[in-house]
């Protein structure tokens, strides 16, 4: 940037006086810059959320026919920050489709104006397959009997769509440890328990949108991620058998589509699941 090497040379010239003379010019314009920069990154989030929960409102409500529920959920997924919140969410069925509209309150940084306003909807038709398979899914169907590895598969058809270790965060935008392996499946798939053990946890947590934990003993615990809430079909302290249907596949949390994610941790740390899976 132009500035920034006419600062870099003022300063290898050693011309105190005229570089502190600039620097007096130029520093107010630079910190304006990056509170703009930091304005457009603050905006960007805000929006990002806010259509994360649209479209969790609308596809909670789309495939469980529940509004109400919808709201809660999609209103939960919406994390905010200092800089921004959530001023309204609301998520309504009319004409067999389901619509959210959500308003954000974003911080005006620089002035001490009132803050950004920002209105947006979603909207998507009423799933009537999704919803006959939610409402299956919770009479829950015969264990599913399995051989091979470790652990049976937490789902039937193992499609990987994303593997254990370190990946592009398509959320945070950042290189992180992918903890667990994500298999695709529609809203509603049934996840199964992938060993015999105790359930320790059963409900929402942060990233995760819902997690299910189980405690399979020698320091071994699988954990299942992103279902809806009505979608749990076990309670902490409930006894489970390998290929116990536990829940359904959701998109609730940090998730881009609706997928299961599953992990399996050892002594506390995640470690690549497939190993487990597959044999030995
Ligand atoms: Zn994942």
């Amino acid at each position: 940037m132009a500035v920034i090497d006419r600062v870099k040379r003022l300063i290898s010239k050693g011309r105190k006086g005229a570089a502190t003379l600039e620097f007096v010019m130029i520093l107010p314009l630079v910190i304006l810059m990056c509170v703009v920069v930091w304005q457009l990154i603050v905006a960007g989030m805000a929006l990002w959320e806010a259509q994360s929960a649209l479209k969790n409102g609308v596809r909670l409500a789309a495939s469980s026919g529940s509004a109400k529920e919808a709201e809660r959920e999609g209103r939960s997924s919406f994390q905010g920050s200092d800089y921004y919140s959530l001023d309204s969410y609301k998520v309504e069925i009319k004409d067999k489709q389901a619509i959210a509209k959500a308003k954000v309150k974003i911080k005006v940084l620089f002035m001490s104006s009132s803050p950004i306003t920002y209105t947006s909807s979603a909207k998507t038709p009423l799933y009537d397959d999704a919803r006959s398979q939610l409402a299956g899914s919770m009479t829950l169907a015969g264990p599913l009997v399995t051989s091979g590895g470790r652990f049976g598969p937490p789902v039937k058809n193992m499609n990987v769509t994303s593997s254990f270790g370190m990946r592009f965060h398509p959320v945070k935008k950042v290189y992180k440890l992918h903890t667990g392996t994500d298999f695709a499946g529609g809203v509603g798939t049934p996840i199964y328990a992938a060993g015999d053990g105790v359930v320790t946890r059963a409900g929402p947590s942060r990233g995760y949108g819902n997690l299910i934990i189980i405690n399979h003993g020698n320091g071994l615990e699988t954990w299942y991620a992103h279902m809806f809430s009505h979608q749990i079909g076990v309670r902490v302290g409930d006894r489970v058998k390998r290929g116990d249907h536990i829940a359904g596949i959701g998109n609730a949390g940090y998730s881009t589509g609706a997928h299961l994610h599953f992990e399996v941790r050892y002594n506390g740390k995640p470690v690549n699941p497939m190993p487990y899976l597959n044999g030995g």
